[in-house]
């Protein structure tokens, strides 16, 4: 392929070259293409000097007034330049006798740089210049100048010359365009190598924002192309997985009848759905690769514990795979809770545990004598042997990303079978987004609580209001025999500092509220100490709970009835919901306390309104998406979900419906041109399902 050559066939590209290029992802003459420009100056015109406003970049032309040296705190040379139209002061911090000699009065020059306010009049700081005669009329630019992204060692003049290099070969016509024109005749896109001509070199009357922002066609067919690639890849990866075998998991379903039989509510509705929609994929012969989507304490744990008993009935072993260690353990004490009466086993792995008990709990595993695993990432590691693994449960999967999801179905195939995977979400993913970032796998969603809780209300109040605050935790501990929880959050990441927050705060709540038992809990108590700690809560003989955000998510005691957020201006909005989520389990009406500290920045404030208004995590999503984007909703930015090089999935949302349109048709029309679609965007293993 002539535009996968690589980038050493340009002029002015050798090894090292190549080197730095490579920092910016830039490989071939194609890389180059898409790296798109992140703004452009405009060079095609002269403005007249009158008519300049503070911030913007241009092209001036004008005679030299007066120069001089200025003496001050710091020495520069001043020009001011006039075109008749209005005078501007050229300012030089650097500057050589020659140059100054060659800036006398009369000259003309032409300059480009930023128009700033300066003590006087306008300036320009270190504009680029150059001297122009009188009669000579000096050439201007044909097209808008880009600005690329650049990086130590590769100028962007350099850039510039290399994508002009590489536009010329575009020009002639070899790039090949994936995107058959019938294709893209109903959207109204350009060609591939129109949309490229048109973001590199744009004509000087293009809407430069727009070009920038994704509005133009031109933008968004490179944008839609790189979606559809992502898509691709993904369906891709969905279709692969279901070549593989699975374990037939043929039940008679006593266990499950029992399991349900010993919980003290009937599932809802919406249980029962997403418990059936899991039962038909278990019965089909390729493995179930399935997104189970609820707000937090719309009981997906049960749903787990339904699909978990299902396949250790037909003689499978269950891992259940949560983020953090308390929520493991939560997980654990459940998971017990349900399974120990009936007979089986639980294995349970995790970072903290001690060499003789790790043993203990892999020779479970590898026996099959335990049933099922609960754990933290340490289930991944290589020790773990599984018997016979049948499912795979994750939790909380926006703490995961596709990578890792994939390192586990392989750590869990044997003899050519790979078990079915469960993934559960409190992050209510928008459907659109799901499509793109999740096309790998099928989704359920649970809409609805379990009935008789009560919404939970949520006050927003200053932390110079705390006394009004403790003496609201006094009535609802002291006087209504409720529990409470009062987090302390920090911005440093550091968890000592966050542990003296909370152990200051639990010295004042001990003093201030001598009538009530007080626990504190932070990351860095034994994880026997923690349980101990959570256990005594969990059995009413603690009030309340002083915590730092280790208790964000899995802890469930439904006599707690208020939450305590302190500095809650320091966390996400998803993290806010899944603390809030604490409280409002029961059938009491709870209620959630966000103190602040001031000033509140804009996001800060729109975060805790947002809580306020709402309990609905759907709309909290949605929000969020708004407010942060959806590379940090979906946690991508750690764990690389989707790496997007144009696609911005917040922006560029529109464009998903229409992605998942065309794939349909480019799959079923030009299956040929899916393989290079994909190379060309994710190249270099990045393809999912290269782990
Ligand atoms: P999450 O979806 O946030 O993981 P959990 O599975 O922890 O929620 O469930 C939250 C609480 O609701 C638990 O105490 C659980 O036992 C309870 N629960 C789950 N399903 C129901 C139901 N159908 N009716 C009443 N309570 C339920
Ligand atoms: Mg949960």
């Amino acid at each position: 392929m002539a535009f996968d050559v690589s980038l050493t066939a340009l002029k002015g590209v050798g090894p090292r070259m190549a080197e730095r290029l490579e920092r910016l992802g830039l490989r071939s003459v194609e890389d180059l293409l898409f790296h798109l420009p992140y703004k452009y100056q405009d060079r095609t015109r002269v403005v007249a000097i009158g008519s300049l406003q503070p911030g913007v970049e241009a092209v001036i032309e004008g005679e030299i007034e007066v120069c001089d040296i200025k003496f001050g705190k710091r020495r520069s040379l001043l020009c001011r330049m006039g075109d008749g139209s209005g005078s501007i002061m050229l300012r030089f911090f650097h500057f050589s006798a020659k140059q100054k000699q060659a800036l006398e009065r009369g000259v003309r020059l032409r300059c480009y740089g930023e128009v700033r306010r300066g003590p006087v009049m306008l300036e320009m700081v270190h504009p680029e210049y150059r001297q122009v005669g009188d009669e000579m009329v000096t050439p201007q630019e044909e097209y808008l100048t880009p600005v690329y992204p650049a990086t130590d060692g590769v100028a962007q003049k350099t850039l510039r010359q290399l994508a002009v290099q590489a536009l010329n070969l575009l020009r002639q016509g070899e790039v090949k365009d994936y995107l058959p024109p019938e294709l893209l005749a109903s959207s109204g896109l350009p060609s591939l190598q129109q949309a490229l001509l048109e973001v590199h070199q744009p004509l000087p009357d293009t809407p430069v924002f727009e070009l920038i922002e994704g509005d133009t066609p031109a933008r968004q067919r490179l944008v839609l192309e790189e979606l559809l690639a992502h898509h691709l890849s993904l369906r891709q990866l969905r279709h692969k997985a279901q070549q593989d075998a699975a374990p037939l998991l043929k039940p008679t379903g006593l266990l499950r009848k029992k399991i349900l039989a010993a919980l003290p509510f009937a599932l809802t509705a919406a249980q029962q759905r997403v418990i059936a929609e899991i039962d038909a994929d278990l019965a089909q012969p390729f493995p179930m690769q399935r997104l189970v989507q609820g707000d937090v304490g719309s009981g997906k744990t049960v749903v787990a514990a339904a699909a978990a008993v299902h396949a250790i009935e037909a003689g499978y072993q269950v891992a259940v795979m949560a983020p953090t260690e308390l929520l493991a353990e939560q997980h654990r004490y459940n998971f017990s809770a349900w399974l120990q009466p009936l007979g089986l086993k639980i294995a349970w792995l995790s970072g903290k545990q001690g060499i003789k008990q790790r043993r203990e709990n892999l020779a479970l595993l590898a026996s099959g004598e335990a049933a099922l695993a609960v754990g933290t990432h340490a289930l991944f590691q290589d020790e773990v042997v599984f018997d016979q693994l049948g499912l795979v449960v994750v939790d909380e999967q926006h703490k995961f990303g596709v990578h890792q999801r994939l390192a586990l179905r392989e750590k869990g195939s044997r003899d050519g079978q790979v078990p079915h995977q469960l993934i559960m979400t409190a992050t209510p993913i928008p459907r659109t987004l799901a499509m793109t970032a999740y096309a790998d796998l099928d989704n359920s969603i649970i809409d609805e609580l379990p009935p008789g809780r009560t919404p939970v209300e949520t006050v927003v109040i200053s932390g110079e209001r705390r006394a009004e605050v403790v003496a609201r935790v006094h009535k609802a501990c002291g006087e209504e025999g409720r529990q409470a929880y009062w987090v302390c959050t920090l911005i440093e990441e550091s968890e000592v500092l966050q542990c003296q927050a909370a152990e200051e705060a639990a010295t004042m709540l001990v003093e201030a509220l001598p009538d009530l038992k007080i626990g504190l809990v932070h990351g860095r108590l034994k994880p026997a100490e923690k349980e101990q700690l959570m256990a005594r809560f969990k059995a009413n003989e603690l009030d309340l709970l002083v915590a730092t955000t280790v208790i964000e998510v899995g802890v469930d005691v439904p006599n707690a009835s208020l939450m305590i957020i302190e500095n809650a201006e320091r966390l996400g909005l998803a993290q806010l919901h899944q603390l809030r989520g604490r409280v409002g389990r029961g059938s009491v009406s709870s209620s959630c306390v966000l103190m602040y500290h001031k000033p509140l920045s804009r996001q800060g404030k729109a975060r805790l309104a947002a809580l306020r208004e709402t309990n609905d995590g759907f709309e909290i999503a949605r929000r969020d998406l708004e407010l942060r984007g959806p590379g940090e909703v979906l946690g991508t930015r750690q764990s690389g979900v989707l790496r997007l090089r144009i696609a911005d999935l917040e922006r560029d949302q529109g464009l998903l419906p229409e992605v998942g349109r065309l794939a349909n048709e480019l799959l079923q029309r030009w299956p040929g041109q899916v393989a290079p679609l994909i190379d060309r965007w994710l190249g270099d293993g990045q393809r999912y399902g290269d782990v």
